[in-house]
């Protein structure tokens, strides 16, 4: 059973929050061509302790040890959970970083997929499509009353795009711990078909995170036990927002500073259905 936060908890969640959307920003400004995963990280590592935030990722358990990282950095075909490295980024590579911090007893979790450069344009497409299925879910958490109705058309959007939702990996509750309940599909999985299914109501705050693959939609872990990949080595994309349900209206946790409840702005417009079909169709 997840818990509802009162706006006294959203108020210090939005903090964190903040914090998430600043070391994002920061990540943003060091993206080019020749700089390694591990400088990312390091400045990400470096930002939270001078704002006194326990990053969320660095020890959590793992087969094969703890995850060694203050953020996941994935590349191109890696999906999630990528641990970062020398590996310098190259042009035309995407890079997903997924972080998260605890500020004062509270958490805050996003992720951006970021482009290295020009991008092959089906590339862009995975990343716009990706970023537009988070602003989908986003707009219909005001709409709907189920999270089984937002999933249904998330999964419906990725498709009729012409890509594919991972289905290994799901967004979360969050509050005090950056995992707690319930578990957020991006499409109708057993699961929330049996008994997972769960109202859209003030005070839910959960974690959205999409995660799309312009092949197949089955990963395959790495011998590190932590890095996911595509099992075609086609591209994947990741986009996440710590998103809560407020009586005056959504509110994007992780939205930047100014931006409050009903106000969340996309950083892309979501692409049309319609138009993205006629582009398949033209090319078949
Ligand atoms: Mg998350």
């Amino acid at each position: 059973m997840h818990i509802l936060r009162s706006l006294r908890e959203l108020n210090l969640m939005r903090k964190a929050g903040l914090l998430v959307w600043e070391a994002h920003q920061l990540v943003g400004s060091m993206i080019r061509p020749g700089v390694s995963t591990l400088e990312v990280d390091r400045t990400v590592e470096a930002f939270f302790a001078s704002h006194h935030a326990t990053p969320l990722f660095k020890g959590v358990p793992g087969d094969k040890g703890p995850f060694p990282a203050v953020c996941c950095i994935s590349v191109n075909e890696e999906v999630v959970h990528g641990i970062p490295s020398r590996r310098m980024l190259k042009e035309g590579d995407i890079v997903s970083v997924d972080t998260g911090c605890r500020l004062d007893g509270w958490c805050g979790d996003a992720a951006y997929t970021f482009a290295v450069g020009r991008l092959d344009p089906e590339v862009q497409r995975l990343l716009d499509v990706t970023q537009g299925v988070l602003e989908l879910a986003i707009d219909l958490m005001s709409k709907k009353s189920r999270w089984s109705q937002v999933a249904e058309q998330m999964g419906a959007y990725v498709r009729d795009m012409g890509f594919s939702t991972v289905e290994n990996f799901v967004g979360h509750g969050i509050g005090r711990d950056m995992h707690e309940e319930p578990q957020v599909p991006n499409f109708v999985s057993p699961s929330l078909q049996r008994n997972g299914d769960f109202s859209l109501e003030p005070g839910l705050v959960i974690a959205i995170e999409p995660m799309v693959n312009m092949g197949t939609k089955k990963v395959r872990q790495h011998n590190d036990s932590w890095t996911q990949s595509t099992s075609d080595g086609l591209p994947s994309a990741h986009f996440e927002h710590t998103v809560a349900i407020t009586d005056q209206g959504i509110w994007v946790l992780t939205d930047p500073p100014g931006v409050g409840p009903n106000e969340h702005v996309p950083v892309v417009p979501v692409p049309e259905v319609k138009q993205q079909r006629m582009v398949r169709a033209g090319r078949q």
